[in-house]
């Protein structure tokens, strides 16, 4: 079985290594398991941002780690042992920002990172050579090769100005009014390399427990992504459970868009003519989304059986929907 997820950091992320686990492929890799069953990850890149020199890239690294074993899993991103001597080496030059946390082992990669872009590989080419290290057991392809990057439109003592969202997020903890998203560079962006082609040969789409505004919501601005996905079938899992996000500022993001933080809200943004199938919690069990096949099932992923079983529900619907569907 061929399965697509676009994912962003943590949710995504999670969800995936259950995902792993549900297909199988966490098995040691015989040569028929690395083609079959197949997980392509098409990350979201819309949170990157230039600083200190250096392109980061959270959503994709944050996958990779986590899938690789080198996460932090208290924090859910960054390095395991990680330490911060050159974040605070670059505070003591005065180097702004430091807002963002980078750390030392984490600085790593992003200097591998750096130099291949000074050597004009494209970003897909980049993160193929970060994941020879960390063997996510996915595909990862980032969105897209061009530099795309959620701004947000804030209204701040009555001035109206656009920041990144990373400062928005980590800066001001999402807690400054946004009025607008922009993907700035979007409209002219190309899928990466392999991006439509993993999409047109995939059984199913599922759509992880993402934030689906910032993270799922940016890999949808490249254009054609989204349209190839409405080509298939589509199941997604909902990030809110009983009208909150279970982590993160999902619900400021949501607001800020004009939708109400609620499962069937979301899966009505998404759209029902992109989504087969929802889960939503059991606590949601009851919701109604016209062309769209609710199940509830328990979403909470806090443990890796309770996050397998979710991802295996999620399968099993994309499953019976598709057979529905021929
Ligand atoms: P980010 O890039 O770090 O923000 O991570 P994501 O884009 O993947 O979004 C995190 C989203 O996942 C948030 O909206 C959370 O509400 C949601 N989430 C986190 N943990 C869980 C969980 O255990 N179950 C479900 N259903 N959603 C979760
Ligand atoms: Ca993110």
């Amino acid at each position: 079985m061929r399965i697509v997820v676009p994912a962003g950091g943590i949710g995504g992320a999670r969800f995936l290594r259950g995902l792993k686990a549900a297909l199988g492929t966490d098995a040691p890799a015989s040569e028929e398991q690395t083609t079959n069953p197949s997980i392509t990850v098409i990350g979201n890149t819309g949170d990157d941002i230039t600083l200190f020199g250096l392109r980061i890239c959270p959503d994709l690294d944050t996958v990779m780690y986590t899938l690789g074993g080198g996460i932090d899993e208290d924090r859910g991103w960054g390095r395991k042992d990680e330490s911060f001597t050159v974040k605070e080496e670059l505070a003591a030059y005065g180097m702004k920002p430091t807002w963002f946390g980078l750390g030392d082992r984490d600085t790593a990669t992003h200097i591998v990172r750096a130099q291949m872009i000074a050597a004009r590989f494209p970003l897909s080419a980049v993160t193929e050579a970060l994941c020879d290290r960390w063997q996510p057991g996915v595909r990862l392809l980032p969105m897209t090769d061009d530099q795309v990057e959620t701004h947000v439109v804030v209204e701040e003592e009555g001035r109206t100005r656009a920041i990144h969202f990373q400062e928005w997020w980590i800066k001001h903890r999402a807690e400054l009014p946004a009025r607008q998203f922009v993907s700035v560079g979007a409209e002219s962006a190309k899928p990466a390399p392999g991006v439509l082609d993993a999409i047109a040969q995939a059984d199913a789409v599922i759509l992880p427990p993402s934030n689906p505004v910032v993270s799922v919501g940016s890999v949808f601005q490249v254009p054609g992504i989204r349209e190839a996905m409405a080509e298939k079938t589509v199941v997604g899992v909902s990030p809110i459970i009983g009208g909150a996000p279970v982590r993160g500022m999902a619900d400021a993001c949501l607001s800020a868009i004009g939708v109400e933080t609620d499962a069937g809200a979301v899966a009505e943004h998404l759209g029902a003519d992109l989504l087969d199938g929802w889960l939503v919690d059991e606590a949601d069990a009851g919701t109604e989304v016209e062309g769209v096949e609710v199940r509830s099932r328990p979403l909470y992923m806090s443990d890796p059986d309770s996050t397998e079983a979710l991802a295996r529900a999620a399968v099993d619907l994309a499953v019976e929907l598709s057979e529905a569907r021929a």
